[in-house]
């Protein structure tokens, strides 16, 4: 196969090949769609060096000098987005339909964060004291470095990208091992769109714990946005204590859909089976756990088993397919674990529930009712095409089962009664909360998580001080 780009890292404005190479495989085929370079230690830190070098004069630009070029990028992806579309599918796996929303997803935060690059205000601030004024300005953080998970390959590039070289930061970018060639078709993008060499340096590796690490411990980085399992997160805060980073970690979610008696249920099945089933379940924020009243559950149920039942499954390049491949074989074998103990528990299978004919690595959609709370199934991130159904007898139970996990990222909940909808809105332990609707992640509103689904926002207008420092300025001996 071959690519409008080279399939080695990117650093310091070159292609770099190392000798060492790691396979990139078609999760719905099995079938090798590229051998990219491997890097090390070594080669990090020379990433870092080249994102070092070209701070003092891409900081030193005009924000609306960075924006144009920010905004520029966004544009590219557009015009080259059927072609970023079919490798994010090939690589990754999701339907066609989804890479392409992604695409637009991604380019919208070139948009966004050039727009907000000029828009990074300090205060003036009432002086306690007579002969001082007081003043803050915001400042780049310096080299920042992201590491990305394969679900978004593109969405989480920009997502961390767009914000910290419109910021004025300078980038090394370690993409996940499943998915690093949409980054580097991003990284040639952003080459053309005339982002100076040093400025995005993408280092690709199969050994992201040796990256990490020296990414983590650099003394030159002072900044890490991760997106990620909860449990990697915890390891490179860790590694970022010694340096004292400043962190954004995006992490694992368990999200809650919950289901109340006086909700239109034919929405809020149609929302469960688009924002569960997309991706086949490997996002973040897929609901995790359907809480519906007693009073509506054999309802519900019986439209869910409907509605995905009817899921097309296969390979997402295909037109019309709606649920693709898990990433690897270990994830279908993980979540048949779990759909497997729960049904020795005493939860039922409504449909689905074993691994798909299709392929090796697919799953059939599931959805399980009387499921407990208890079960490894809804303490868990699934990260696979399984909806599981729990019952509840009033609001506060719902609640309390809601926020009964250490993750806070999304949750999401359907009612036709306002007052219950700011009450519940406000007692969920949630970074992000959706009344009435599955899916809403976008670029202008912040994204992010409580407790151990992460720190930080990124999108809206607080993506952008995650790479920005601000700075207190004394003006003394006036009058
Ligand atoms: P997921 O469950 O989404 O695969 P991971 O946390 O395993 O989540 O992977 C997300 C990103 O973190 C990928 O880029 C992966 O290569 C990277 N990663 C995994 N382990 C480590 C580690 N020990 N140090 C640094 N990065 C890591």
């Amino acid at each position: 196969m071959t690519y409008p780009f080279p399939t080695s890292a990117f650093i310091g404005g070159a292609w770099f090949e190392s000798a060492r190479t790691f396979p990139v495989v078609n999760p719905a085929s099995g079938v090798l769609i590229a051998e990219v370079s491997d890097l090390g230690g070594d080669e990090t830190e020379a990433a870092i060096r080249a994102a070092e070098a070209a701070f003092p004069a891409w900081s030193g630009h005009l924000a609306k000098e960075r924006a144009a070029i920010v905004r520029r990028w966004g544009d590219l992806l557009i015009k080259h987005a059927e072609d970023l579309a079919q490798l994010i599918t090939a690589e990754g796996g999701k339907p066609l339909a989804e890479a392409r929303g992604e695409v637009a997803y991604a380019a919208s935060f070139c948009e966004w964060f050039s727009e907000e690059a000029k828009r990074a205000y300090g205060r003036t601030i009432p002086t306690t004291v007579a002969h001082r004024r007081y003043v803050t300005i915001k400042q780049p953080i310096g080299v920042a470095a992201a590491i990305t998970p394969w679900n978004f390959p593109l969405g989480m590039v920009t997502r961390k990208a767009a914000p910290a070289l419109a910021a004025g930061c300078t980038l090394v970018l370690k993409p996940a091992e499943a998915t690093p060639l949409t980054a580097l078709f991003a990284a040639k993008l952003a080459a053309e769109a005339g982002l100076p060499p040093g400025v995005l340096n993408v280092v690709t590796s199969n050994n992201a714990a040796v990256v990490g690490k020296v990414l983590c411990e650099s003394t030159i980085v002072r900044k890490l946005s991760f997106t990620g399992s909860t449990r990697v997160g915890k390891i490179l805060a860790a590694q970022c204590a010694g340096t004292v980073k400043r962190l954004s970690l995006e992490l694992g979610g368990n999200a809650p859909f919950i289901v109340f008696e006086d909700a239109d249920l034919d929405k809020a099945a149609a929302a469960i089976v688009s924002g569960k089933f997309r991706n086949a379940g490997q996002v973040c924020v897929a609901t995790n756990r359907v809480l519906v009243h007693a009073k509506a559950h054999d309802a519900l149920a019986q439209k869910l088993a409907i509605g995905v039942s009817a899921l097309k499954v296969g390979d997402g390049a295909e037109e019309g397919v709606q649920v693709g491949p898990l990433i690897q074989k270990a994830a279908v074998e993980r979540v048949d674990r779990l759909v497997k103990a729960a049904l020795a528990s005493g939860a039922k299978a409504l449909t689905g529930a074993a691994p798909s004919p299709v392929g090796e690595q697919f799953y059939a959609p599931t959805v399980l009712s009387g499921v407990t709370p208890e079960m490894d199934i809804a303490q868990q991130e699934i990260f696979g095409p399984v909806a599981t159904l729990i019952p509840f007898g009033s609001d506060d139970e719902a609640v309390r089962i809601a926020n009964a996990t250490p993750y806070g990222l999304a949750a999401y909940f359907f009612t036709n009664d306002i007052s219950r909808a700011w009450r519940v809105a406000e007692k969920l332990d949630y970074g992000m909360v959706s009344v009435n609707e599955g899916v809403m992640s976008n670029e202008v509103t912040p994204f992010g998580g409580m407790k151990e689904s992460g720190v930080g926002r990124e999108g809206g207008a607080e993506g952008l001080d995650e790479f920005l420092e601000v700075k207190f300025i004394n003006f003394g001996g006036i009058g």
